[in-house]
């Protein structure tokens, strides 16, 4: 479904405004994950991810990848077996060591030196390393720069309100010539209230686009019988390429 959506009039940004106030805390995703409402997560992968992986990795090898949000994402452990370092970040335990255990991964726990409570949960290997705290607790300090990022049910998972906050953190984040892989959901906000949160392409250019440029790969259906459920009736997902530029920075 190429192509599709934006620009065709389904939604337009001024809808956005009606998913603005709303806030959902760390507590409510921890019970998501204690109660296996975790409808998000995919089993076999992204097919984006698959498709698009060689605009992500853009000939490089061996890189750092970064997972934020990463909830047990299966395709941190793709990325590792093709020598990629995997960072990732996720408030839930269980989710972290979910991932792990169904990989059957060994592990080891370390603390995050400064940042009280957090903790790292690192495969023996050593090449995917899970922080388990808020992102916001995160900064270069602590987890370096990246080559690459994976956000699939990130920014679209962070409250509104959030959403500068987290951009200006993934931008810090960024090596130069970084590129960024993004993932959001189109559909009609006013019919359902989120997370997904809907967002706009004139936002994600609002974002980041003093730092990088911005491409939009795709926009592919994913309408299913949960979208169904939520009240919707269409669901699409949208891929776009963030490459960040040296010389792009205002
Ligand atoms: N990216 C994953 C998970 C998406 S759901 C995937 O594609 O499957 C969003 C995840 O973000 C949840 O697992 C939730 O527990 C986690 N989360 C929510 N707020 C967070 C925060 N502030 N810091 C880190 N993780 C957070």
């Amino acid at each position: 479904m190429e192509g599709a959506a934006e620009g065709s009039g389904v939604v337009g940004s001024a809808d956005a405004v009606a998913q603005k106030e709303r806030v959902v805390t760390e507590e409510e995703w921890l019970q998501k994950w204690k109660t296996g409402r975790t409808g998000f997560h995919k089993e076999q992968g992204h097919p984006l991810l698959q498709k698009y992986l060689d605009i992500l990795l853009n000939g490089r090898s061996g890189l750092r990848i970064f997972f934020p949000l990463c909830g047990k994402a299966v395709e941190m452990k793709w990325l590792a077996d093709m020598g990629h370092r995997v960072v990732g970040v996720e408030i839930s335990e269980q989710a972290l060591k979910e991932f792990f255990a169904e990989h059957g991964l060994p592990y080891r726990e370390e603390p995050v030196p400064g940042t009280s409570g957090a903790k790292m949960l690192q495969s023996m290997s050593g090449n995917i390393s899970l922080y388990c705290c808020s992102i916001y607790d995160l900064s270069s300090a602590i987890v370096g720069k990246f080559d690459a990022v994976w956000d699939r049910g990130a920014l679209v998972a962070v409250n509104p309100c959030d959403r500068e906050r987290y951009a200006s953190l993934m931008i810090s984040l960024m090596e130069k010539s970084a590129s960024y892989l993004l993932v959001t959901v189109l559909y009609d906000p006013n019919k359902h209230k989120g997370p997904p949160f809907y967002v706009p392409e004139s936002e994600i250019k609002s974002l980041f686009g003093n730092h990088c440029e911005i491409k939009c790969l795709q926009k592919a259906n994913d309408f299913s019988d949960r979208h169904r459920e939520w009240g919707l009736d269409y669901f699409l997902e949208v891929l776009y390429i963030l490459k960040f530029v040296c010389d792009k920075i205002n």
